[in-house]
């Protein structure tokens, strides 16, 4: 007993100096970071919500189930060292007692039972992940493979010790149950075939291989534990607190306000030389910014659903958090020391990672490459994915803030549309009366607000400025407000008052300009005594109703299509048309990942007659984007294939006669997608784009049949509601949104 209790204490004592000297040092760093108050009062603001989210994420391995099967795998890998925590507790008692029980439950057969089966469970677990693995070995797969850049090696490593773990376990047990020390008299399934094994080896050698493999169940075990601290297998520790101090409801939506010690930046008094502006070097992270770091697990799901990934671009979610984390690591030693002198004795690879840019090319040696910082098209799919609630898109816009605020480096493409926000409030550079322009080609009257809007008025209609300006995206608003007017809704049109949301300039990183456009908004709504509004650009949507309330901006904003669904369901407005055509759907992100409205358009198409829905493969949650978002859109799109065009290739995989989407960025990406595969012959010329609200006045208007009789029995009535095919307005918009090469 005393070798047990002396080898037991001294693994344990090692493995504590060496965790713990990591863990301090951790702590260390992630304390250079920027201070993230808002975190910790959102913590102690909501502690039901904590505990659920605790429950559901952690516990219950939400995220992590939505991949069934590595999912699975996962969940009773995790599952099953909680369940044996208590063969640890059983292992320490061993150490001082043979007979060891933990009290009170220690003999119950089903918590033997319990224990060996998660064992044998964690086996199949480790099995499953080795396959997943050998499966997609990024050596043989490429950047096809969800783990190409991460640390596979410590990956296998982890593997293997978790087998250690279960086979120690399973070798001391056995060995007890023919030594007559083992607690459970039954239920114990496993340990009991274990000791059928070992048992011919008679009890002098069982008693050996007991005290052996109590202590190489500790060793393993405590050397898992040292080595997670160095791994990325850290995230079993950090992923509770990663949940726990996560965005709420979570990383997508808004994006936050630019913040300097703990504080939202005043652009009035902000001072460059002294303020944080952005991410412009590793320790303007914030505490909350270094956990994300240390969090990821390298599983490589958010990187799997990168639509500039799977486009061949250097940008990968997963990447850009690896690059950080291993910059911040390289630089901790600098960051860490005390004084300048102690930095002066640093060694030189130290000093030169210390002065490593974290944008620049490699020329630079810059940490991110702004290849990667400019593709990201903020559609959100990483950070839905990802089970440990890492918010890359906040971290992807502070580097943007910084390159563009300090370092005024971004894409040269892009200045033009900063400009003319600034300058016009809308990303052409078209003048403010060209906003009504589309009113005059309906036939009845659009309030324009001129002062407070009047009680009557129910709905603002946010027109943005594509729906205003461009040819393609007019079509949906004319559709939208033929439908309301039909509907008998009663709403009214900022007109020329209305400026950008300021969407663009945010995504792109300036915060200056969004901030300008969103105050001038926020001011006109609020004078107008604007309370609800309806939105037909989901970047609109998504600005308006979720960051503008940071700004004193508070309304109740719908976007059409739901606004659309609730009147066919009240019966304001009857689909009667048939459309015989096989639609799919393809969801904006910031309206159906960023914000959850999936149901609302497919709802609209169930409801006209004729239509045959089609997903696609990548739908809902998963969808695929356009490649506009981020401000994309006035970006040229250089490097691999066009999203758009990948996105295009998927839609016509279902082989449609319409593709229907419910966002104008969408609609000019993916339409100009379909017309340069018109060009080559790879789509049907009949094939057009539309958004669901023109499909919804396709049919809610009269037959044509019908139609024409009415206008011959009452010439001088109502027009009939103008659909799709009203004719266009002036010349479109000239954009970097050419037609898709
Ligand atoms: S937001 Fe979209 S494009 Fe940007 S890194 Fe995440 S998955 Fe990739
Ligand atoms: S960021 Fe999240 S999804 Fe991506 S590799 Fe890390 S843990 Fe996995």
């Amino acid at each position: 007993m005393a070798l047990r209790i002396i080898v037991g204490l001294a693994l344990t004592v090692v493995a504590a100096v060496v965790a713990g000297r990591r863990l301090w040092w951790l702590q260390r760093l992630a304390r250079t970071g920027q201070p993230a108050p808002e975190r910790v009062a959102a913590v102690r603001a909501h502690p039901a919500a904590d505990a659920r989210r605790q429950a559901t994420e952690v516990l219950g391995q939400r995220k992590l189930l939505k991949w069934t099967v590595p999912g699975i795998a996962h969940a009773v890998t995790f599952w099953g060292f909680l369940v044996l925590t208590l063969t640890i507790i059983e292992a320490y008692g061993a150490l001082f007692s043979k007979k060891f029980a933990i009290p009170v439950i220690g003999t119950w057969a089903w918590i033997g039972f319990a224990e060996d089966l998660f064992a044998v469970a964690v086996l199949a677990g480790i099995a499953v992940f080795a396959v997943i693995r050998l499966r997609a070995d990024p050596k043989r797969e490429g950047r096809r493979s969800r783990f190409a850049g991460s640390h596979t090696g410590a990956a296998w490593l982890v593997l293997l010790l978790i087998f250690l773990v279960v086979a120690t376990l399973l070798a001391y047990r056995g060995a007890q149950v023919n030594t007559g020390d083992f607690p459970y008299p039954s239920g114990a399934f496993a340990s009991q075939l274990a000791g059928r094994w070992l048992h011919p080896l008679g009890t002098g050698a069982n008693s050996v291989i007991e005290t052996v493999f109590i202590l190489g169940q500790l060793a393993v075990i405590l050397g898992f534990l040292a080595f997670v601290t160095y791994s990325k297998h850290l995230h079993i520790f950090l992923a509770p607190l990663n949940v726990l101090f996560s965005r709420r409801p979570d990383g997508l939506r808004e994006l936050q306000p630019m913040r300097s010690n703990g504080a939202v930046l005043d652009f009035e008094e902000a001072d460059p030389d002294t303020d944080v502006f952005g991410l412009g070097k590793i320790e303007d992270l914030s505490w909350k910014g270094m956990l994300d770091l240390a969090t990821c697990t390298e599983c490589g799901r958010c990187q799997s659903q990168c639509p500039a990934w799977a486009t061949g671009k250097p940008l990968s979610p997963k990447m850009i958090i690896l690059e950080l984390r291993d910059h911040a690591f390289a630089k901790a030693p600098y960051l860490l020391a005390g004084s300048d002198e102690a930095r002066d004795r640093l060694p030189d690879a130290v000093k030169a990672e210390a002065q490593r840019p974290l944008v620049g090319d490699s020329a630079a040696h810059g940490v991110i490459d702004p290849d990667e910082l400019w593709s990201c098209t903020n559609c959100g799919a990483c950070v839905e994915e990802c089970p440990v609630d890492i918010e890359h898109i906040d971290h992807i816009t502070s580097l943007r803030r910084h390159q563009v605020l300090i370092e005024s480096a971004f894409p040269p493409e892009a200045s033009s549309m900063l400009k003319n926000l600034e300058n016009k409030g809308n990303p052409w550079g078209m003048g403010e009366s060209k906003r009504t322009e589309w009113i005059t080609e309906l036939d009845f009257e659009v309030p324009v607000v001129d002062g407070p809007i009047g009680a009557e008025v129910e709905y603002l209609f946010w027109v943005g400025c594509a729906g205003a300006l461009e040819d393609r995206a007019k079509k949906t608003t004319k559709a939208v407000a033929q439908l309301l007017h039909t509907a008998g809704v009663n709403f009214a049109v900022l007109g020329p008052a209305e400026a950008c949301t300021g969407d663009p300039a945010r995504r792109m990183g300036n915060e200056f300009v969004f901030s300008m456009l969103a105050q001038q908004n926020v001011e006109t709504l609020n004078e107008a005594g604007v309370r609800k509004i309806v939105a037909s650009c989901p970047h609109c949507f998504n600005t308006i109703a979720n960051e503008y309330p940071q700004l004193g901006g508070n309304y109740e904003v719908v976007h059409h299509t739901q606004l659309l669904a609730q009147l066919v369901a009240d019966g304001r407005l009857t689909p009667v048309t048939p459309i015989e055509e096989k639609i799919t759907y393809h969801d904006p992100c910031f309206l159906g990942r960023h914000n959850r409205v999936f149901t609302a358009p497919r709802e609209i198409m169930e409801q006209v007659p004729g239509i045959k829905s089609q997903e696609m493969h990548r739908c809902k949650e998963r969808g695929f984007c356009c490649g506009a978002g981020g401000a994309r859109m006035w970006m040229e799109e250089k490097l691999g294939k066009r999203i758009n065009t990948e996105r295009i290739d998927e839609a016509l995989g279902t082989d449609p006669d319409t593709i229907s989407t419910g966002c104008p960025f969408c609609l000019v990406m993916l339409g100009d997608a379909v017309s340069a595969k018109k060009s080559s012959g790879d789509a049907k010329e009949s094939l057009e784009v539309v958004d669901v609200a023109q499909l919804l006045a396709r049919s809610v208007a009269p037959p044509p049949a019908a139609a024409a009789a009415m206008t011959a029995a009452a010439p001088s009535g109502p027009a009939s509601p103008s659909g799709p095919a009203s004719p266009s307005g002036p010349a479109s918009p000239s954009g970097p949104s050419a037609p898709a090469g």
